[in-house]
């Protein structure tokens, strides 16, 4: 029996550590947003970013030839401007931020960045001129500085203390026991998702990269959060080429464009006046998140009086 046990109990140790293994590595493609299947042309030269202008030509996707997902999407963010896209829940936009990461190549149409098509360039340079806020962030089984600095590994501790405290998550950190040096992931403190989101702001905020992708960056922060770090998120994006996937209309209100995307489709297109003038998707989903807007406040207040 002895015997039995104990290789068993061996086979189960290297089990959990190649396990163990595989989440990273998991990890790794998730935050660097390689999918293992994008293979780099032989020779293929590095992104020059000149202006940072992103170019959508008639693109088409789908993860599965049966469905599919984006339709024949054209758009332009030129240098410096600020594009939001806004739409219903499933109608491709992280898909959008995936595919301008390149976690995907296109099934029709072309992705440029100052005109140069992203299956050309190599993807190590494309990442570096890209910042992005998932939808979802997967941290590093690491320390908090870790995962902030790997925006970028030069950093000094003091640029990366300014970065979280930018992104309203320094005092929190304060508060742990072993300050920026905590383990968290896996094995070490689990964060909430509110937290994991500002570990990627701060990271994004002192990788300061010429192009910034926000997907829904503030979703799961509460209201006077989300308001907080969305000053911060302004400043980022100011003079950047940004794509802003929203989750509360009321942050694209300033954008230079706001895409409206359906079922893969864009629908509308315009700036905020613009689009409420036209009485269309845009115009309901924005009369609807006022009065959701109102309906939080009045809680709120009746809550306060209690
Ligand atoms: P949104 O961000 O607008 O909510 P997504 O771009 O995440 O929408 O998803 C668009 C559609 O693609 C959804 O129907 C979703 O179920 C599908 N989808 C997303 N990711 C995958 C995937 N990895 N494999 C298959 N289908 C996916
Ligand atoms: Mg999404």
């Amino acid at each position: 029996l002895i015997q039995l046990f104990m290789p068993l109990n061996f086979i189960g140790t290297v089990y959990r550590e190649i396990k163990q293994g595989l989440t990273d590595i998991e990890e790794m493609f998730n935050l660097l947003g390689v999918a293992p299947e994008i293979v780099d042309k032989p020779g293929a030269p590095d992104l020059n970013v000149a202006a940072g202008a992103i170019r959508f030509e008639n693109v088409s996707f789908h993860y599965d030839p049966e469905r599919p997902i984006l339709k024949n999407v054209s758009f332009e963010v030129p240098p410096g401007k600020t594009v939001a896209i806004v739409g219903p829940s499933g109608a491709g936009k992280s898909t959008i931020s995936r595919l301008l990461f390149r976690f995907y190549d296109v099934t029709g149409g072309a992705i440029l960045i100052d005109d140069q098509d992203l299956r050309d360039v190599h993807q190590a340079s494309l990442r570096a001129a890209i910042g992005m806020v998932p939808q979802d962030t997967v941290l590093f089984n690491d320390t908090i500085s870790y995962n902030i600095r790997y925006g970028r590994a030069n950093a000094t501790e003091e640029e990366v203390h300014e970065a979280a405290r930018m992104a309203q998550i320094a005092g929190f950190i304060e508060t742990l026991p072993q300050g920026f040096d905590t383990e968290v992931g896996e094995r070490g403190l689990k964060l909430s998702g509110g937290e994991k989101q500002r570990v990627a702001i701060a990271r994004t905020i002192l990788k300061a990269p010429p192009i910034l992708v926000l997907d829904e960056a503030t979703s799961a922060l509460d209201t006077h959060t989300e308001r907080e770090i969305q000053a911060a998120l302004d400043t980022v994006s100011r003079g950047r080429t940004s794509l802003v996937i929203a989750h509360r209309l009321s942050t694209v209100v300033g954008a230079d464009e706001i895409v409206v995307l359906e079922a893969g489709t864009i629908v509308e297109r315009g700036t905020h006046g613009a689009l409420l003038d036209k009485n269309g998707l845009y115009a309901s989903m924005w009369e609807r998140q006022r009065e959701a807007d109102e309906a939080e406040e009045r809680l709120r207040i009746a809550q306060e009086e209690e």
